[in-house]
């Protein structure tokens, strides 16, 4: 099939184009209509978040050098996956992979707050003192690496359709950058672009400090995730302009907003009462209750 001689051909070029395209509109927005004042420059945000973004970016073409694209050709030559498999017509492939793709890129999110080991390396992108289109890209390198494993896993199953396997990582790209812009959107827009993508309002939420709001919220891109599986949460108690964003212990702008601290910071500390199994599952009045007794 032609389009996808062109996709492989233009696949890095298209990428690139979008990313740089979104990154600039939401950088203007964030400047025309920002929602919170920022707690350490933009200078200082940008090279690190940024720097961080680059060093994942090498590192990726250096292990991967093929990357998701390469794995769904190889699936399909191959005849492995789902949709490799049954004769589905293509636009179906197309929005059914899309879709699960989606799915699972928000149970790997769940994961990775529940796992300890795995929680360590995702706070780099939850220690974050501000939040603006750079933090939706600011992730640990072995989180980036582990990620890009899962994808692969997820395309030998599922056997989508190259076209799919695109569409979803331009998606997926833009959504991060425009969710987690500082742009202020009024409430009743907000409210309708909720019910189809996840809104910069709605993923702040889980940027916030409190342990409940964090763990609410999980979705990047289709919104449909949290209300299904019962972790939305509508708006932060704080109010977006007043709530604390980033992770209580880790406040320090050398090791959260400097680049070597961000790297260290998965092996910082002990294993706190973050962790599931160590939260505290009662009601305030069962716990008083049982108190009693
Ligand atoms: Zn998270
Ligand atoms: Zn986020």
């Amino acid at each position: 099939m032609h389009i996808d001689e062109f996709i492989m051909n233009h696949e890095v070029s298209l990428r690139l184009g979008f990313f740089f395209g979104i990154f600039g509109v939401m950088a203007i927005w964030e400047i025309v209509a920002p929602r919170r004042t920022l707690m350490v420059s933009k200078t200082i945000r940008w090279t690190n978040n940024l720097g961080i973004v680059l060093l994942n970016t090498m590192l990726l073409r250096l292990l991967f050098p093929a990357a998701a694209v390469g794995m769904a050709v190889f699936a399909e030559n191959n005849g492995w996956g789902l949709f490799n498999y049954l004769s589905a017509p293509f636009w179906l492939a197309v929005i059914v992979s899309v879709i699960a793709m989606d799915f699972v890129i928000y149970l790997q999110h769940v994961l990775v707050h529940a796992v300890p080991a795995l929680w360590r390396l995702h706070r780099v992108h939850h220690a974050d003192l501000d939040y603006d289109v750079t933090t939706g890209a600011r992730f640990h390198p072995i989180e980036i690496i582990l990620s890009m494993l899962l994808k692969f896993a997820t395309i030998v199953v599922l056997g989508p359709p190259i076209v799919a396997v695109v569409i979803f990582e331009i998606l997926l790209n833009a959504t991060a950058m425009f969710n987690h812009s500082n742009v202020k959107i009024p409430r009743y827009i907000d409210r309708l672009l909720r019910w189809l993508v996840v809104t910069p309002d709605m993923h702040r939420v889980h940027h916030s400090v409190e342990d409940d709001e964090a763990n609410s919220n999980f979705g990047f891109n289709l919104p449909w995730w949290d209300r299904l599986f019962g972790t939305y949460r509508d708006q932060p108690r704080g109010g977006h302009e007043a709530m604390t964003i980033g992770i209580h212990k880790y406040r320090k702008p050398k090791q959260v907003s400097w680049l070597p601290g961000m790297l260290a910071l998965p092996f910082a500390g002990r294993i706190t009462g973050y962790t599931i199994n160590r939260r505290e599952w009662n009601t305030p009045e069962e716990t008083t209750a049982h108190e009693a007794r």
